[in-house]
């Protein structure tokens, strides 16, 4: 793989600049507001509204930073949100996920359409979501049952079933629901769905109350006899009928196109995880330099500095690989060894080891809620569930490497 030319570990001017211009934004904005929302468990939309401001709540934003030529400026921006903190990171690049799905699904009308009401502008910012997870439908998304039928007579789809853990559920402007139309196709008899603001039939279900990351609103969705027009289909019914009847004849077109998809989208999440090791790791670092015992800074005893020494060898090793992964999907590189799954996997469970680790050195001082560390621990876990479990990117790597189907 060091054969392909452009990737380059040192970054350019564009990059550092941004990286740099998002930390200021995360240090001024976010961290002080972090402790706050964390308590309120609610979306912080003030900080929505000063992000829209500055222009870094944005499809504009979003969109320069995937056409970076680079491709890691979303990461880096990933990054520094979530060193900020996870939680309203979150509720930042929640409405990315709606905005991606549209993107691989949607005709370049629907996209027209669409991307712009997943943000709003400053004045009327909006959110979106995209939802696919049920309550029998977590890893394995392929026996979802929420279904969509075609009304042909109004050319209007019908969407019944319940979506949970949906991040911003019920209070986006606009959800992408993936439904079931026909049932025994399994995953590739699934398509997407716009459901718009003021669309009847869908609401709000229970909020959820989390361990972590808790100024995202994590909540379910319902969908009752919930109509909306024929144009709202992601790529529309014709192509909805070709990837339908091959499905019927048994290819597997699609099911490998929204593979290849997910291992795309798969390094961001990863360096959300990576932002929170991070502010992990340095705030154990200070600490460590400054805290006392037996007459002598704590960070002289080998076994705080050497697992200082791990969890920064740890962090750089998960930030590698999330950019290599982020650089190949910016360059359509194969992922033959699941490397999107890779950075995620690794990422995910290396925060939450230095975020454990971070506690530890702080004894006492990081098992209180007054303190960023207790924060940044309950808030890494979610990055081995969501987005794929660390049980799931293994099985998607194992099966990547033996080319056996493994479930
Ligand atoms: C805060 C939060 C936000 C979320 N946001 C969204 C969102 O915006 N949209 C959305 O659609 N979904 C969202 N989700 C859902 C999330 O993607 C799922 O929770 C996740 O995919 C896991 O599904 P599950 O919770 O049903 O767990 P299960 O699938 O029930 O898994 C339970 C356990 O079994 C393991 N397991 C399952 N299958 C296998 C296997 N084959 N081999 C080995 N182990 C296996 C899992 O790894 C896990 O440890 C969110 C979840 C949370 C908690």
């Amino acid at each position: 793989m060091a054969t392909d030319e452009g990737f380059s570990l040192t970054l350019s001017e564009d990059q550092l600049e941004v990286a740099g211009w998002v930390h200021e934004f995360a240090e001024r904005v976010i961290r002080p507001a972090a402790h706050e929302w964390d308590e309120r468990e609610e979306t912080p939309w003030p900080i929505i509204e000063e992000a829209a401001k500055v222009g870094l709540y944005s499809l504009d934003f979003v969109a320069n930073a995937f056409a970076d030529p680079g491709g890691l400026l979303l990461a880096l921006a990933s990054e520094e949100l979530s060193w900020g903190d996870a939680g309203i990171a979150l509720s930042i690049l929640g409405s990315a996920l709606a905005v991606s799905a549209i993107v691989a699904n949607g005709t370049p009308e629907q996209q027209g359409e669409w991307l712009p009401q997943c943000y709003g502008s400053p004045g009327d910012i909006k959110i979106a979501a995209f939802a696919v997870s049920e309550a029998n439908a977590g890893s394995d998304v392929s026996s979802l049952r929420t279904s969509a039928h075609y009304d042909e007579a109004k050319d209007e789809w019908v969407l019944n079933g319940t979506k949970t853990w949906i991040t911003n559920g019920g209070l986006a402007n606009l959800h992408v629901v993936v439904a079931q139309v026909d049932p025994e196709l399994g995953s590739r008899g699934h398509a997407s769905f716009v459901v718009p603001e003021g669309t009847r039939g869908i609401a709000q279900g229970r909020k959820f109350k989390k361990l972590g990351i808790r100024a995202s609103h994590t909540a379910e969705v319902v969908l009752d006899e919930c109509r909306v027009p024929g144009a709202n289909l992601l790529g529309g019914k014709d192509r909805l009928d070709a990837r339908l009847a091959r499905a019927r004849e048994g290819g597997r077109t699609a099911t490998q196109a929204a593979m290849s998809t997910f291992e795309a989208s798969r390094p961001y999440v990863a360096a959300q995880a990576v932002g929170i090791a991070r502010a992990a790791y340095e705030y154990a670092l200070d600490y460590a330099k400054q805290r006392e015992q037996f007459g002598r800074p704590i960070i002289e005893n080998q076994g705080i500095s050497f697992t200082l020494a791990d969890m920064k060898t740890r962090l750089d090793a998960a930030r590698l690989l999330v950019w290599r992964a982020a650089w190949m999907g910016h360059i359509g590189k194969p992922f033959a060894a699941a490397e999107g799954s890779q950075s995620k996997l690794f990422a995910g469970e290396t925060a939450v080891w230095i975020t454990e680790r971070a506690v530890q050195i702080l004894g006492g001082a990081g098992y209180v809620r007054e303190s960023p560390v207790e924060r940044w621990y309950r808030d890494s876990k979610i990055y081995t569930i969501f987005e794929g479990t660390s049980e799931i990117q293994r099985l998607v790597i194992a099966r990547a490497i033996s080319g056996v189907r493994l479930t």
